[in-house]
């Protein structure tokens, strides 16, 4: 493997930098003043730790323009889509920063005891490994709460994205994070165990694909390390005869197509009863004709590349081999250098890709049911459990349905959205733990149980 590491432009094709990457020795050295690090701001008081954080959404936002830059030069996506990313963790942060103490507060127990309660301790430094199609929102919505709780973090960032990382780091420090405190590091994949394996390492989080969850859970088996993985799904969208058809197709190819379709809670599989199918084809024609497709840095274009030459492979790979096991195209379907047009596909069979893989580019696929039962099989006929979203005006289809499914979110009459007040994450194999919301703040804490008499 080469040792060094690079950035390009998916719609230029321009070398944006190369990373020299660190060796082994680097690498001790940065787990070391994690550690430092680690002993100062695990002791820091936590309204200290929250005006820092709050520093953080500050530099966020005076950083805004050029951190949306960076995003959309390094990984294509569309320039307004890039500011609602920076946005959105600017809400984040400032909501943890507020929401902290609560939610760290120490729980009183009942018990025999004259007194006894529940602390929620740092335990050390955590390491993340994330993916490039959020570069900014991934990071930032596991490290700040993360950080919160008084751990360190070490970000191994998708190697499209190190500017990214670079940028990010250059903003905690400016906020006033202890150095070392967040490390982004410059590795590539194989140079992970080296960092999980680490005493002062105590735990891993991963978003990405179903592989990479693997090898890394396997790395957390083998040195007894905290784990969370946040991976891919195949989530459907399901439209009933009862449901508002406008709002549901437009939400369906928004969730579908937005970020070129590299989104993991998108709506990758479209439910639909039979008995609407031709309706809901119509709307989805006539919303991707209006759909605008250009240069990523037009404050008007809604779509543009998708982030590597190798992912634009697979999807038409994909593609083809849906089409040879007999899919119909509605629309889209060619590909330009790293542009994948918005596609469409219906005569889907539970025996085709859908249901066993994800296709992480712009093809939305319609499925077809006739009843409820059906239509519940359909939904669950996954290996994932990321997010469900279900549209119907039967309250009590709603009702009827909303245990049946396996998702770790639900949305009824909205696309999935994840928000830094709720928890979020999957089952099955879209994986498990959690992030965001108290729950995401707690998974790499010390939950101690204290007791005094
Ligand atoms: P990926 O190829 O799995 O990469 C994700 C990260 O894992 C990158 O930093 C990658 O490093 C690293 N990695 C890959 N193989 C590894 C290994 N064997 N050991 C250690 N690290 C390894 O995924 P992606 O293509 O970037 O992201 C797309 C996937 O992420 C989709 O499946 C999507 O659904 C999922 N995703 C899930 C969520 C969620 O919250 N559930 C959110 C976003 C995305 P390199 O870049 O150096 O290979």
């Amino acid at each position: 493997m080469s040792d060094i590491l690079q950035s390009i432009n998916p719609y230029t094709g321009e070398v944006l930098a190369t990373f020299p990457k660190l060796n082994e020795e680097a690498i001790d050295n940065a787990i070391d003043q994690s550690a430092k690090a680690f002993k100062e701001w695990s002791v820091t008081g936590i309204d200290q730790r929250c005006e820092v954080t709050k520093a953080l959404a500050k530099l966020l936002t005076e950083n805004k323009r050029s951190l949306a830059e960076m995003i959309t030069r390094e990984m294509g996506k569309p320039i307004s889509e890039s500011l609602a990313e920076v946005d959105k963790c600017i809400l984040l942060v400032n909501y943890f920063a507020e929401q902290a103490p609560t939610i760290l507060q120490p729980k009183k127990l009942p018990s025999d005891f004259d007194q006894s309660y529940l602390r929620y301790d740092p335990i050390g430094t955590i390491v993340a490994v994330m993916p490039w199609n959020f570069p900014l929102w991934q990071v930032i919505r596991f490290a700040v709460p993360t950080m919160l709780a008084g751990n360190a973090v070490m970000l191994k960032h998708a190697s499209n994205v190190l500017g990214c990382g670079e940028f990010i780091q250059q903003l905690f420090q400016a906020a006033g994070y202890p150095l070392g405190s967040f490390r982004h590091l410059l590795i590539d994949s194989s140079q992970v165990e080296q960092v999980i394996a680490h005493p002062q390492v105590q735990g891993v989080t991963l978003t990405g694909s179903g592989n990479a969850g693997k090898a890394v859970a396997q790395l957390a088996g083998k040195y007894l390390k905290k784990c969370v993985l946040e991976l891919g799904g195949s989530d459907a969208l399901t439209i009933t005869e009862t449901a508002d058809l406008d709002t549901a197709t437009d939400r369906a190819f928004r969730s579908r197509m937005m970020n070129s379709g590299q989104t993991c809670i998108a709506a990758k599989r479209f439910i639909v009863h039979a008995s609407i199918e031709e309706q809901v084809i119509e709307k989805l024609k006539a919303l991707n004709e209006s759909w605008r497709i250009g240069d990523p840095m037009d404050e008007e274009t809604q779509m543009s590349v998708m982030s590597r030459t190798d992912l634009v492979d697979t999807v038409e790979e994909q593609l083809d081999k849906l089409i040879e096991q007999g899919a119909e195209l509605v629309f889209g379907g060619n590909r330009k250098d790293n542009h994948f047009e918005p596609t469409l596909l219906r005569n889907i069979t539970t025996d085709m890709l859908p249901f066993h893989d994800e296709i992480f580019g712009p093809v939305g696929v319609i499925v077809t049911y006739e009843t409820e039962a059906e239509m519940v099989e359909l939904i669950n006929g996954v290996p994932f459990g990321l997010g469900s979203s279900f549209w119907t005006q039967d309250e009590a289809q709603a009702e009827r349905v909303i245990p049946q499914i396996q998702a770790g979110a639900l949305a009824i009459n909205e696309m999935v959205k994840s928000s830094p007040k709720m928890p979020f994450g999957g089952v099955k194999e879209s994986g498990f733990g959690r992030e965001m919301g108290a729950e995401g703040m707690l998974e790499f804490t010390n939950m101690k149980t204290v007791i005094i008499n």
